[in-house]
């Protein structure tokens, strides 16, 4: 059942009904002779949470990055908010903004300041003034958890702070979605709650987000739902609780067995 949103009943409604937000259909994408992904169905409707795993290799990076054209797709359609993916220039810039993302490594500007950091697509990319921006950044910081910081360099940060100025970073551009990409992989383990709080605190506060993550306990308590890939494809959707205890497939069955 791929594809299938789990909000407002109607499944024989009219096509795009006002919920979607990000809408996959039959994406396929190929890195040379190997089919990354496969005839992907995905329909992630406004407010809705989903998390990704997988085993590793199994496409969820490329998904992810697929979303906001970092990665370009063979064939399939891909649209956000009824409109499909600009290819470049000041509309590919704008659609970044839009879809905000967080990957594994921080990828902060290591010569700018942490206000700066939160600062620079708003000036860039927005147009915002700078008294705007820098109110906007400081109260952001703030919101992370991170205020105090926001005048020193990323590398004066630790790895939990550094990604929740990422965070920050992508909420002060006001996305329509968030993307994280395995957000906690890199942190020493005592800094992942506290990053996975401030997305838990983002889920509830109702953004819509797209999660790659192992953090199984995440997954059990932010997730609406749950999308389970291997190989390229997407091999079973369900509610958490559903997947967690009764999962369908034996492929998801042995990888749970694996990381449970
Ligand atoms: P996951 O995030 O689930 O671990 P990825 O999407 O990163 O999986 O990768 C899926 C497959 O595509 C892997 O086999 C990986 O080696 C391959 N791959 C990813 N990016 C590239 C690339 N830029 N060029 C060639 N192969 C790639
Ligand atoms: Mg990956």
């Amino acid at each position: 059942m791929s594809g299938v949103s789990v909000t407002k009943g109607a499944e024989d409604a009219a096509p795009a009904p006002a919920g979607d937000l990000v809408v996959l259909s039959n994406v396929n994408k190929h890195f040379g002779a190997l089919h990354v992904l496969q005839d992907i169905d995905l329909t992630i409707a406004r407010g809705e949470v989903v998390v990704v795993i997988g085993p590793s290799g199994s496409g969820k990076s490329t998904l992810c990055r697929t979303i906001n054209r970092l990665e370009t797709i063979d064939s399939g359609a891909i649209t956000i908010d009824g409109k499909p993916l600009p290819a470049e220039g000041k509309e590919l810039a704008r659609l970044r903004a839009d879809v905000g993302m967080v990957f594994q490594s921080f990828n902060l500007f290591a010569h700018k300041t942490v206000l700066e950091n939160v600062m620079l697509g708003q000036l860039k990319v927005r147009k915002a003034d700078k008294k705007a921006a820098e109110d906007k950044a400081r109260s952001l910081l703030d919101r992370v958890g991170v205020g105090t910081q926001a005048d020193k360099y990323p590398s004066q940060l630790s790895g939990g702070q550094q990604q929740r100025v990422a965070i920050a970073r992508a909420l002060a551009m006001d996305p329509k979605v968030m993307l994280f990409d395995e957000p906690t992989s890199a942190l020493d383990p005592e800094m992942i709650n506290e990053v996975l709080e401030v997305m838990q605190q983002l889920a509830r506060e109702g953004m819509t987000m797209v999660v790659v993550t192992h953090e199984m306990g995440f997954a059990r308590s932010a997730a609406n739902r749950v999308v389970f890939m291997a190989d390229g494809k997407i091999v079973e959707e369900a509610t958490p609780d559903q997947f967690f205890s009764n999962p369908r497939s034996d492929r998801a069955k042995d990888f749970l067995s694996k990381i449970l």
